[in-house]
């Protein structure tokens, strides 16, 4: 999976309403939204609203911000109401885990069990 590092990616369209989303949460600086392949009863996107590819370059180049990232992405469990069974937060970063959108994002997952996560083979085989 290469990143094709185009100046414009899917979430800024998302961001800036140029293609429409389940948008549950908004701030001043994150925008939070239904991922549209959901990989648990509940999985909620976290973007903040400037563009950085990854988390690695975010917690770099403004770890405030990723502060606010995660912050927002614990009130979206709030408000999803996963806090008490609890919630999963990924940021998958390259291509070995599997990142397919380079505007960094969490991915918030819950609502039900999760599964255990690692290597490929043993996704494939649950
Ligand atoms: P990544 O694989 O980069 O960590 O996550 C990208 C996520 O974006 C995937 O989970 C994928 O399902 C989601 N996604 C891709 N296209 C769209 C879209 O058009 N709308 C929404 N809401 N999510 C999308």
């Amino acid at each position: 999976m290469t990143d094709p590092d185009p100046a414009e990616t899917l979430f800024e369209k998302i961001i800036a309403r140029e293609i429409p989303a389940d948008i549950v949460h908004e701030t001043a600086t994150t925008l939070a939204f239904r991922d549209i392949s959901p990989q648990a009863a509940v999985h909620v996107l976290i973007v903040p609203k400037t563009r950085y590819r990854n988390v690695g370059e975010l917690a770099s180049a403004d770890p405030a911000l990723l502060a606010e990232l995660l912050t927002t992405a614990h009130h979206v469990a709030e408000l999803e109401g996963l806090v008490d069974g609890g919630y999963r937060v990924v940021f998958n970063t390259g291509a070995d885990a599997g990142q397919t959108v380079f505007h960094v994002h969490a991915h918030v997952l819950g609502g039900e069990q999760l599964g255990h996560f690692g290597r490929y083979e043993t996704q494939q085989a649950q």
